[in-house]
């Protein structure tokens, strides 16, 4: 009798030991298949279009930039574009969950599982918390910020133009197309933007510093930023960002 029980003890132990070893792994596994989310950070002109959209052919994750998506809205005038309108008519800035609205509205729509880059939200440490909100704990968060010294900053933007039809950036001094002001993958016209001169650009760089330059202290503080030296060329660049992903 006393064997038998010794028996079933051995037994329940290792039915235990099997069952706690399986949560352990399926749990760590969740961690794992956690949806990536990349936020591109850095002041306008340090290449986070340009980089974010080579990271999503590399990681095989789309490229979502919310300027587009929010032009896109308004365009198609979906409801949500239709509401952003009314703001942008009455001269306000629109709620930053509208915003966000859109944002989840374009992922469930492409069936966006394993996460993405994001490249131009969020701006502020109010959008970064909203955003939180609504990943709800079932995200991993990468916020890789773009470092780069003004004076090349200036001469990237005032040289930068882009695809009037399939909107891929081109860099006059830096990345040029093959033939000028013509697209390489479309074949359509480049333009550049009327605000890409010095003293726009010193404008924007104030307000960056002054809104985004938080979000930066925010993901830092929260462990989940990663610094890259934006400097270089762009393969350089490219080859920081990895290394900063742990990818190199
Ligand atoms: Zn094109």
């Amino acid at each position: 009798m006393k064997k038998i029980i010794i028996y079933l003890l051995f037994f329940l132990i290792t039915a235990l030991g099997v069952i706690f070893m399986h949560q352990m792994s399926s749990s760590k596994k969740n961690i794992k298949d956690k949806e990536l989310v990349v936020i591109m950070l850095g002041p306008p002109g340090a290449g986070k279009g340009t980089h974010g959209i080579k990271l999503s052919a590399q990681l095989n994750l789309p490229h979502i930039s919310t300027g587009d998506l929010f032009r896109e809205n308004i365009k198609k005038e979906t409801d949500l574009g239709k509401e952003a309108l009314k703001y942008i008519k009455e001269g306000n800035l629109t709620p930053d969950n509208l915003v966000i609205d859109m944002l989840f509205d374009h992922i469930k729509k492409n069936n966006y599982k394993n996460g993405y880059i994001l490249d131009g939200f969020p701006r502020t440490v109010n959008q970064a918390q909203t955003l939180e909100n609504r990943l709800n704990n079932k995200a991993k968060i990468i916020a890789l910020s773009l470092d780069i010294d003004k004076s090349l900053l200036l001469d990237r933007i005032t040289n930068r133009v882009m695809c009037s039809k399939c909107h891929t950036p081109y860099n006059n001094k830096f990345m040029p197309p093959k033939k000028e002001g013509i697209c390489d993958k479309c074949g359509a016209e480049l333009f550049q933007r009327k605000d890409d001169t010095k003293e726009v650009v010193e404008q924007r760089l104030v307000a960056y510093n002054n809104e985004t330059k938080p979000l930066i202290d925010y993901y830092n503080k929260k462990d989940e930023l990663k610094s890259v030296d934006a400097n270089g060329s762009m393969e350089v660049v490219y080859s920081n960002l990895l290394k900063a992903l742990d990818l190199k």
